[in-house]
């Protein structure tokens, strides 16, 4: 993902990095450089942040933010500019951040809420379940043995299940033979960009649902294939200025990713 670092971007030393388990470390930032940031208030907001020597961004969840310093988790996997990075030495560094943005959004007479989502998905899932406690909640989490601790202690129903792989994902046939609740809910998901897809077809065709009913989002492409990175920020505002749900803001941003494995040769 591509965007650089502008005007609306802030700077942030790493103050400390905690190992929270084999395949997540988490990072707390902070310093005068973060003056004026703010949070969305939306629980699966995410900030583009830029490392040390590089322009491109990648995109992370805020897990918190409490006015002076911004968590963030970072998933470590096999090679990655912050992967790389975040298991070098990271302590002491200067990081660009930009402007949160967050779309978990459901509707006002939402009855339940059922959360989904592999690694990637845990610091958002944790936050939503901090925050939306007035709905009954069941959540499906994708990651190797290790993470229960995670989330917070809530009366959601959680199901974990394991990853076929490394850098693999399982979660749209997880999704498929889900037993759906009654009357109107909201369904939120998040992982590997493939699965998405194929959930956000099922949500379509089979449970035609409508679009403000389900938020999925892909976070990340597996390894292997061509791909272009695409940048969401421009095409997600430029789908909130056009009105679009974001359900289909997510899907435009899809097709644009597609487009880019199509065209771009590498
Ligand atoms: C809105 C949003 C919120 C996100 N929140 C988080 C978050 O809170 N924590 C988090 O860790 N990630 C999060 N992600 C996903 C993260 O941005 C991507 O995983 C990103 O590609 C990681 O960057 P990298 O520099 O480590 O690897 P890259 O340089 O982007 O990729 C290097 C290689 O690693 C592969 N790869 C990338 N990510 C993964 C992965 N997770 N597992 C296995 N292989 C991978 C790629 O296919 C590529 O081959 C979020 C993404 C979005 C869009």
């Amino acid at each position: 993902m591509t965007s650089r670092a502008d005007a609306t971007s802030w700077t942030a030393e790493v103050r400390a990095r905690t190992s929270l388990s084999e395949h997540l470390l988490r990072l707390e930032l902070g310093g005068p450089g973060l003056a004026g940031f703010a949070s969305t208030g939306i629980p699966d907001e995410w900030v583009p942040l830029v490392v040390p020597g590089q322009f491109q961004s990648r995109y992370y969840t805020v897990r918190s933010w409490d006015g002076e310093r911004l968590v963030l988790d970072v998933v470590v996997h096999d090679e990655g500019l912050v992967t790389g990075w975040a298991t070098g030495d990271p302590v002491g560094d200067v990081v660009g951040i930009g402007p949160a943005k967050g779309s978990f959004d459901p509707p006002p007479d939402a009855a339940w809420l059922m959360l989904v989502g592999d690694l990637t998905a845990l610091p958002a899932i944790a936050r939503i379940l901090e925050t939306r406690t007035d709905l009954p909640t069941r959540v499906w989490v994708e990651t190797p043995p290790g993470h229960e601790h995670l989330l917070p202690a809530t009366s959601a129903e959680v199901t974990w299940t394991s990853p076929p792989g490394p850098a693999e994902s399982g979660l749209a046939a997880v999704v498929e033979g889900i037993d759906w609740p009654d009357g109107e809910g909201y369904f939120w998901m998040s992982g590997e960009s493939s699965q998405m897809r194929a959930i956000r077809k099922h949500l379509m065709r089979e449970r035609r649902l409508p679009s403000a009913a389900y938020d999925v989002m892909g976070y990340w492409r597996k390894p292997g294939g061509r791909r272009r990175p695409v940048d969401p920020g421009p095409i997600y505002a430029a789908g909130r200025a056009a009105g679009e749900s974001d359900a289909e803001i997510w899907a435009r941003y899809d097709a644009a990713q597609e487009a880019g494995d199509e065209g771009s040769g590498q």
